[in-house]
């Protein structure tokens, strides 16, 4: 479903990414942890190219785009099977909840009006905001903004969620929403990479855990080995810094 080969990324002379192979399979939740600056967000941002890598290869769904300079048209491919939930939500704050769901579907989908407002509508009641349809997005809670950023994600119907920290802007009290809410979704079988710094959410909800140091893949595979039985001195003692 997806597959990363041989991905390498700078920032000047910080050399972020080194050679990353990844394959995500259909209906995985996958989880990449590591310290800060490892290189996950720039790993998730690849796989849609909002970051471009400087070599590899990225596909999705057997559609591949590989090096620095890909056609736009092939960007936009890329980018239409997947959606990204990000970190600091990414509203359109002159449109109200509805229409930030409804947007993508409209522009991108090329749907009527009234065909994106019944998807978004159920999209919203599954992420408890049926209330909040006509609110902007300056009107609600952190969570309830995140959970607008997920319905967003999901109306587009894509092949792949990726999720970019997505409860490490929230007050402490709301990551518990936003987790259980990714975590039902994830029970129904969207396949899922998420940038998360809850190890608790990994344990939980993930099938696959990716631990990620100084730019290369150290150890991943299901989080009872990952988490529990980690192999690799990096990852015990990232680990035993989380405790
Ligand atoms: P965190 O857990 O703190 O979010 P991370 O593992 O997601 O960290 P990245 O955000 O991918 O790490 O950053 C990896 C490295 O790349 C860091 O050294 C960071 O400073 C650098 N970096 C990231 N984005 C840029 C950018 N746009 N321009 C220059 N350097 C960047």
């Amino acid at each position: 479903m997806i597959e990363l080969k041989n991905i390498h990324k700078h920032f000047k002379t910080n050399h972020v990414l080194k050679g990353i192979n990844l394959e995500v399979n259909k209906g995985d939740v996958l989880v990449i942890i590591g310290p800060s600056g490892s290189g996950k967000t720039t790993l998730l941002r690849c796989i849609n190219y909002l970051e471009r890598p400087d070599e590899g290869q990225i596909s999705v769904d057997g559609f591949s785009v590989q090096g620095k300079h890909p056609s736009k048209h092939d960007i936009l491919t890329l980018r239409r099977k997947t959606a990204m939930v990000f970190q600091h939500y990414n509203l359109f704050k002159n449109k109200t909840v509805l229409e930030n769901v409804m947007e993508g579907l409209v522009v991108a989908k090329k749907m009527t009006k009234s065909e994106a407002k019944e998807i978004s509508l159920a999209l919203l009641e599954k992420v408890g905001l049926a209330e909040k349809v006509n609110d902007y997005p300056s009107q609600l809670s952190g969570g309830q903004q995140q959970r607008v950023g997920i319905a967003r994600a999901l109306a587009l119907n894509p092949s792949v969620i990726l999720f970019d920290e997505p409860t490490s802007a929230l007050d402490p009290e709301m990551v518990g929403e936003v987790l259980a809410i990714i975590k039902q979704i994830a029970s129904e079988g969207i396949t899922m990479v998420i940038v998360t710094h809850e190890i608790d959410f990994a344990r939980d909800a993930a099938n696959r855990v990716v631990f990620m140091d100084d730019g290369v893949i150290v150890e991943q595979g299901h989080p009872q080995e990952v988490l529990v039985q980690p192999k690799h001195e990096r990852l015990k003692q990232f680990l035993k810094r989380l405790v």
